[in-house]
């Protein structure tokens, strides 16, 4: 479709959370957090931190899809007390990821949005099963996912009852190997203009690379993101997970500087 009219508009049906946030409304919302959640230490360090530079939702993993069985898997359910408690502790939200229709139930009394992984785009019965919930879902894009079949990925949770649908953009597999994925911006700029979803960029996963992420950041929200999920750890060399695409606790004032000045060049604000 051609579009006649080149202003910044967009058809985003915001999704309100607790606390009287939303995501796709005026203001681009920063998720930050360990991969994994490793220890009560280390989530209340990032968190902490997190709170200090005046971000609302904090992200953790407790259940994580490793590519390799013999990788860290997560903390599970005491992964999930951690995050709530020291979510808790700083009046942050908490996302994190159910990994299959047996989490569903726990995840939703322990987070306010359940995440739903790359790995796990196409996976009918979790799609159903957080349909069937009242809780806000983030739907990532599979990283061999078309748009269209990430779209028909959402209607899927939508079919059971629940709209409250934010996508992510983590990055797609191209023939590009100096970075773990690639950015896909086009979609982002699609999403927002064809569809009534709030989308974030994942600039951690898009990258696989630390040095990489706050670019990646700023190209997010600049095709319109209305958010950032990026993954932050006090110690990235001793991280169990994702290591190596993980900032630093001092990268944060750069990530909300720089994200701030992209979004106010937009009109829009940072929470
Ligand atoms: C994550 O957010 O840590 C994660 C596992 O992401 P993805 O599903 O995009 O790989
Ligand atoms: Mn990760």
């Amino acid at each position: 479709m051609i579009m006649s009219d080149y202003s910044i508009s967009t058809n985003t049906k915001p999704v309100s959370l607790k606390s009287g946030l939303t995501i796709g409304g005026t203001d681009v919302v920063l998720m930050a957090g360990p991969c994994s959640v490793e220890s009560y230490e280390q989530t209340r360090a990032v968190a902490e931190a997190v709170y200090h530079h005046g971000g609302k939702i904090l992200r953790g993993g407790a259940f994580k899809p490793r590519t390799s069985p013999h990788s860290f898997q997560g903390l599970g359910l005491e992964g999930l007390r951690i995050l709530r408690d020291v979510a808790d502790e700083f009046g942050l939200l908490v996302i994190t990821e159910a990994l299959g229709v047996e989490h569903i139930p726990l995840i939703a009394e322990y987070a306010d949005i359940i995440q739903l992984g790359s790995r796990n785009m196409q996976h009918y019965p979790l799609l159903w099963a957080a349909g069937e919930t009242d809780k806000p879902v983030m739907l990532k894009r599979g990283f061999m996912s078309t748009i269209a079949e990430w779209l028909a990925a959402a209607e899927h949770i939508a079919s059971r009852g629940n709209e409250r649908i934010i996508l992510c953009e983590r990055g797609i597999r191209t023939f590009e190997t100096a970075t773990r994925n690639t950015l896909d911006t086009n979609a982002i700029a699609l999403i927002k203009q064809t569809t009534p979803f709030p989308v974030m960029a994942d600039p951690s996963h898009a990258t696989g690379r630390a040095d990489l992420v706050l670019a990646a950041a700023r190209a997010g929200l600049a095709a319109g993101a209305d958010g950032l999920l990026v993954e932050l750890h006090p110690n990235p060399a001793e991280a169990l997970s994702d290591g190596d695409q993980s900032l630093p606790l001092e990268a944060l004032p750069q990530l909300v500087m720089q994200s701030t000045a992209v979004a106010t060049a937009l009109g829009r604000g940072l929470i």
